[in-house]
């Protein structure tokens, strides 16, 4: 391990304690620590394929809820809300994550966010939904092709976890 990938782990073991804190572990708390153990464990400076690509690819299977030429949509395989869709664009262009984005991935960015509208629709979340888009460690992303979470069937929370 070189002196960059010693750091970065020493920053996500970082993140991984101040998200745990010290105090009693609950169920829930242990689910978020496996879903940021993921996080910190994912590779944010490699664009290389993901399990995202196998999707695409149909190597791996999916349940796919919207496709076009640009974006496919398909259940999430760990859903945290009834209604949990990932959104994700069919050509990467070096968007690991939303921090990546360039001025040229504007139409890209604003078609996946119009694509969750219409996937909000028709999963008939009228009553409204939430979109999330983690990037980095910190904000929890353990899969490093841009993608946008469609959350909704169940009341959200705030301030999110
Ligand atoms: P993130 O943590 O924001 O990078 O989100 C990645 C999401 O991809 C997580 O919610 C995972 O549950 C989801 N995921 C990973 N592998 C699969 C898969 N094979 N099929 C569907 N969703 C997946």
């Amino acid at each position: 391990m070189n002196k960059l990938q010693e750091l970065g782990k020493s920053l996500r073991l970082r993140v991984l304690s101040s998200h745990l804190g010290a105090g009693v572990v609950s169920n829930q708390t242990r689910h978020m620590a496996s879903e940021q153990e993921a996080a910190l464990v994912a590779k944010p400076d490699e664009d290389k394929p993901t399990v995202f690509d196998k999707i695409l690819n149909k190597e791996i299977p999916s349940t796919v809820v919207f496709e076009d030429e640009k974006v496919l949509a398909f259940r999430d395989i760990a859903p945290q809300a009834p209604t949990h869709i990932v959104i994700i664009p069919k050509i990467k262009d070096g968007l690991t994550g939303l921090s990546k984005a360039e001025e040229r991935h504007q139409d890209i960015l604003g078609h996946l966010l119009y694509t969750a509208k219409v996937i909000a629709q028709q999963e008939g979340l009228s009553d409204g939904f939430r979109i999330v888009i983690n990037d980095g460690p910190a904000g929890c992303q353990s899969v490093y092709h841009l993608h946008v979470h469609l959350l909704g069937g169940r009341q959200m929370n705030w301030p999110p976890g």
